[in-house]
């Protein structure tokens, strides 16, 4: 695998976190010598360590065109989301080539089906849409636990412009605006929201559970297989 230094541009706090969730942090990395990696929307980098011997992968929010990647990352506390909290702007990481066949495509009508920082890859490609002026005939079922752990909210709603449908799900807090659904992400949501829904391709990303119980549950109201992608991460 080819891996290249990236330098840290910018690092931002996207969210702070909740007592019960973990604040998510935006990396924005320029590679130090040569042109930006050339990937597809919904793939993902290799973070390493210097010694080589941490690794984990992150999905590329940025959108293919632009000169330098953007990663959101949640920081749990964990191995390498430790490292990364030592790191500073100008500081120096280790990125492996982009792989992954979670491939989005803008033509696909599709329902994106995220939970929390899973919403990743799909910046990517509504990114990549709004740039080139495309329009995006696809449903997005974003699921978060707090008001205030949803991920850039107004770039969100500006998908819109280009055709998006955002149901924004909040499965803790109880004060919600109107236009948002209270609860996870289920069949019968998307029955109630999608009329088309048994034509399209169905991408899911966020922790195992997550995807595990959308995916049996879509197969259960007769989706094939072969239009469900999923991206899973782990547990959470
Ligand atoms: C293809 C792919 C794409 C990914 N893209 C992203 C991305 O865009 N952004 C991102 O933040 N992560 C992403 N991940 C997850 C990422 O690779 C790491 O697993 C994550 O950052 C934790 O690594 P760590 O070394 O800090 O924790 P570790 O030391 O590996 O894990 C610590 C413990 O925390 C648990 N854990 C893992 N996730 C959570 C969680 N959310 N909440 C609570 N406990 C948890 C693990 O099960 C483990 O027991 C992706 C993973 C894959 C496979």
């Amino acid at each position: 695998m080819e891996i290249r230094d990236f330098e840290i541009k910018e690092i931002t706090e996207l969210t702070k976190g909740n007592s019960d969730s973990h604040p998510i942090y935006s990396f924005k990395l320029n590679p130090i010598s040569g042109p930006n990696y050339k990937f597809k929307p919904g793939q993902f980098i290799t973070i390493f360590s210097e010694d080589g011997k941490l690794f984990r992968s992150y999905s590329i929010a940025s959108a293919p065109e632009w000169d330098f990647i953007e990663l959101f990352i949640e920081m749990i506390k964990g191995k390498m989301t430790s490292y990364l909290s030592n790191k500073r702007v100008g500081d120096v990481l280790r990125i492996g080539e982009p792989r992954g066949n979670f491939l989005l495509e803008e033509k696909t009508k599709s329902v994106y089906l995220a939970a929390g920082v899973g919403i990743a890859p799909f910046f990517s490609i509504l990114r990549h849409s709004i740039i080139n002026n495309v329009s995006i005939d696809s449903y997005l079922f974003y699921s978060v636990k707090h008001m205030d752990d949803i991920i850039l909210l107004n770039e969100l709603e500006s998908f819109e412009r280009i055709g998006l449908r955002i149901l924004i799900n909040i499965t803790r807090d109880q004060n919600i605006p109107e236009h948002f659904f209270q609860g996870r992400i289920n069949t019968e949501k998307i029955k109630r929201h999608v009329p088309d829904y048994m034509e399209r391709k169905y991408y899911i990303c966020g922790g195992l559970t997550f995807a595990k119980d959308l995916k049996t549950s879509l197969m259960n109201e007769g989706i094939t297989e072969d239009k469900i992608l999923s991206d899973i991460w782990g547990e959470n």
